[in-house]
């Protein structure tokens, strides 16, 4: 080897900066241009595959420039854009660009924020994005907070955490085996699948979960709560937590968290809100009260890059004590050099939830939550609020559209033919085709819910680039298409 190293990875600086600057421009015109495209080609993994070629691994290398002339192109042209104006499906958010300017930073200096000497500052920007957060849904900024990559991971984290702190005492050394199959947790039949996951992967079981009826509002019915965790104890069984959703997935429902509190604190149970959704909107201060409880909660979910519309991926967990974390999570192996000095408030994010080596994700929801500040936030929220219930009284209002259902920033209706006499079963089948065929047309992309045993459309408004204008055209498509597809399942 030559003293002097040249590495066919670096990139010169001269190099980079025109790469660099190819890349900023391209994607500057996808943003200032992103409303005028298809939300999706709709293009088939076959069709995909060819476009790729199924060429084996390169042996040798080739130009950068061309590379990511090549790589922008396959993004612009065959992706679906969720940051489209038009794009309300599921809970997916429009991506604030600062975000993208922000993981191009971290991923350049590429702190590892699973240690604080590691990431001396990312890790101070981390602890101070928690605290922001726990500022912006009202809750005291003393809770203990880690972000994660998305939701699933953070009512994960959140979980196994409850666990450690309900369960016999010798859980962490004995496993599950010591409580012979018997600990319990309870949340509403609209919690979103996490669960389904939650308790296969921590050991209960899925039949530990007592998914609780809900009201005709669709909140969890704290009366039959309580009576299966009465039922329960009777049984022999060691209920441990109770799972409150603040904005159910398929329709944005917040469970009463006052009433969920107060059973949790009769019943000595850890309180977990899975706010993945909704949260945020208890940054409007009209709002206040539709979260009130959420300060009783031991632990809650939320979820950045959805209504704080953070680039993928960003979650965050909050404790209300960080011991539960500390005991669940830490861990001290002779090869870690890493002090917790109280004195000085130092962290190490591993000891604090499932990762160890850890990316700066905070860094793109710390920059957003200072270029707007929190009206900023409350000003979007409500806006996408309004929208929603513009959708909701639109549909309402038009003679071929039910309104079903309007929570937070979800509307969920339905295309009625007008003046036909057509069966629950016929009218379930025809909005399905018609979701696919929006799903597959581009102009609009919706997904689904079954509110009532109808099967719904469903737009779920966390996009800060939809407009009145994007709203009343897509009752126009909706509508249009769905007469199409009426006509075209009449003539089956
Ligand atoms: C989206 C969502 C989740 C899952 O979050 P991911 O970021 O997709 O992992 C969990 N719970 C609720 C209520 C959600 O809306």
């Amino acid at each position: 080897m030559p003293k002097e190293r040249k590495s066919s990875l670096e990139i010169n600086k001269e190099s980079f900066r025109k790469i660099g600057y190819q890349l900023i421009d391209d994607i500057s015109e996808f943003i200032g241009s992103i409303d005028q495209q298809a939300v999706t080609p709709n293009e088939s993994p076959n069709q995909l595959q060819s476009i790729l070629g199924n060429g084996s691994l390169p042996e040798s290398g080739m130009s950068e420039s061309e590379l990511m002339a090549k790589a922008t192109d396959l993004l612009f042209n065959h992706s679906l854009f969720n940051g489209h104006p038009k794009f309300l499906g599921y809970i997916t958010s429009s991506a604030a660009p600062i975000g993208a300017l922000g993981d191009l930073l971290a991923s350049s200096v590429n702190p590892n924020v699973g240690a604080q000497i590691l990431s001396p500052i990312a890790t101070e920007i981390e602890k101070q994005t928690v605290r922001w957060l726990c500022e912006f849904i009202g809750v005291p900024t003393n809770y203990a907070g880690i972000l994660v990559s998305g939701g699933n991971m953070a009512n994960f984290t959140a979980f196994l955490a409850a666990r450690t702190a309900k369960a016999p005492a010798n859980i962490k050394e004995d496993g599950m085996q010591g409580t012979s199959g018997k600990l319990t947790v309870y949340c509403s039949k609209s919690t979103h699948t996490w669960i389904d996951k939650a308790v296969v992967l921590f050991g209960l079981g899925s039949k530990s979960v007592r998914w609780i009826e809900t009201d005709d509002a669709n909140q969890m019915n704290t009366k039959a709560l309580e009576d299966s965790i009465k039922t329960d104890l009777a049984n022999g069984c060691q209920p441990i937590m109770v799972i409150g959703t603040a904005g159910d997935v398929s329709t944005g429902v917040v469970d009463n968290l006052v009433d969920i509190a107060a059973v949790c604190k009769q019943y000595n149970l850890w309180f977990h809100i899975d706010g993945a959704y909704g949260v945020p909107a208890a940054v409007i201060p009209e709002f206040k009260d539709l979260f009130k409880g959420m300060e009783d909660a031991d632990s809650i979910a939320m979820d950045p890059h959805k209504w704080l519309y953070s680039p993928l991926e960003a979650g965050c967990t909050l404790v209300k004590n960080p011991k539960h974390l500390m005991d669940t999570y830490s861990s001290h192996p002779e090869y870690y050099n890493f002090s917790n000095n109280e004195e000085d408030k130092s962290l190490n994010f591993y000891e604090y939830g499932f990762q160890n080596s850890r990316g700066f994700r905070a860094l793109k929801v710390w920059l957003a939550l200072q270029q707007i500040g929190r009206s900023g936030y409350e000003k979007l929220i409500s806006e996408d609020i309004a929208l929603s219930k513009f959708l909701f009284e639109l549909s309402n209002k038009h003679l071929e559209l039910e309104a079903v259902s309007q929570n937070l920033s979800i509307t969920t209706f339905r295309y009625i033919p007008e003046g036909q006499d057509l069966s629950e079963t016929y009218l379930n089948r025809l909005n399905e085709t018609l979701l696919n065929e929006l799903q597959a047309g581009g102009e609009v992309f919706l997904s689904n819910a079954v509110v009532k045993e109808k099967y719904c459309l469903r737009a779920c408004i966390v996009n800060f680039r939809t407009s009145e204008k994007d709203i009343e055209e897509i009752i126009e498509i909706v509508v249009r298409e769905g007469g199409r597809v009426h006509s075209e399942l009449h003539m089956d």
